[in-house]
């Protein structure tokens, strides 16, 4: 399937209208990284860190981390790469960190609630990053912040590691950035401050859809009930996007949506310039943006929801037919 789509790999992203879209890939194991050269991928907007705690039966140790972080690092050769802080409970348990029983894992003691909770585990992980990173830039993620001062704190988290590998003699990043993923709806009503205070937000899709609408991203008899082109699910996507360009705020989305070509054209159609997907989905959502203007598919969103349309899907596909 690649191969369909070779001849736009290198070139980058870009509406018919010439507005420029980044697409990044996701990633989490080793073997995802031959997938940034061959998928064209402007970077890895999203690598799940947790994969590698558990694909283990005990908790990787430091030096372990460090190494393999840097082989990412290497690999991604001045790349961007988007390392996700430990992303574990709900759906992702580790068999040596098991939670007590929750009777709703997914609203439970997960993500960065743990990190918080059990720094131990947090400070190693970003040590590690420093040490991976030995002076490069670096860019971290904190998965499912839910107020600020989940934020604030686990940033105090990352100064108080620089702060001691400084200390110990070690290089410290040139540059470095820390982004939270918003998840909970909560987030997308921060503060002002919040905004302008992180370096980058991520729309972690998957889990804002599933407290959106209050369905089970695991449960197949409701996870495919309400589209994520639903009429409410996109305004508020488009209010978030409003929010943080008023701020300045590097905004990008990272969910599975955003590897599915109609979705990823409506999100470009309503302001969202950074999207981050699975590496085979960046040949097809390019080729489907750079056939159309982005101002054209938005006043089609826009009289669907005049209209009082629960998804604007039917009028968005009706558009494409008519186009091609
Ligand atoms: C998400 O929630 O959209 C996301 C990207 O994170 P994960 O799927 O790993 O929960
Ligand atoms: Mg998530």
């Amino acid at each position: 399937a690649q191969e369909r789509y070779a001849s736009i790999r290198d070139i980058p992203a870009k509406a018919a209208c010439g507005t420029r879209i980044e697409l990044h890939m996701n990633a989490g194991l080793m073997a995802d990284l031959p997938s940034l050269e061959s998928s064209g991928a402007e970077g890895v907007g999203l690598f799940r860190t947790e994969l590698q705690f558990l694909v283990r039966n005990q908790m990787p140790k430091r030096t372990e981390l460090a190494a393999l972080y840097k082989r990412i690092l290497d690999a991604a050769d001045g790349k961007r790469v988007v390392f996700r802080t430990l992303d574990i409970g709900s759906d992702k348990v580790l068999p040596y960190m098991k939670p007590n029983d929750e009777p709703n894992p997914a609203l439970g003691w997960r993500a960065i609630r743990v990190g918080l909770d059990k720094p131990g585990v947090m400070q190693m992980q970003l040590q590690a990053l420093l040490r991976a990173a030995d002076g490069r830039p670096l860019t971290i993620m904190f998965p499912f912040v839910a107020q600020s001062d989940e934020y604030y704190a686990a940033r105090r988290e990352v100064d108080k590691t620089i702060a001691r590998e400084k200390r110990l003699g070690h290089a410290v990043p040139s540059d470095i950035k820390i982004g939270a993923m918003l998840e909970t709806p909560s987030l997308a009503y921060a503060p002002t401050t919040f905004f302008e205070n992180v370096d980058f937000l991520s729309i972690g899709g998957n889990d804002l859809k599933q407290f959106f609408f209050a369905a089970d991203r695991e449960n197949e008899r409701v996870r495919r009930r309400y589209d994520t082109l639903n009429t409410s699910f996109l305004t508020f996507v488009e209010q978030i996007i409003n929010r943080c360009a008023e701020t300045d705020t590097h905004l990008s989305f990272c969910g599975e949506d955003a590897g599915r070509p109609i979705e990823a054209l409506c999100f470009a159609a309503i302001g969202l310039r950074c999207l981050s997907m699975r590496p085979a989905s960046i040949g097809p959502v390019k080729h489907l943006l750079m056939r159309h203007d982005l101002s054209e598919v938005k006043a089609v969103i826009d009289k669907a929801r005049n209209e009082g349309a629960q998804s604007v899907r039917p009028a968005v596909m009706e558009y494409l037919r008519d186009r091609t």
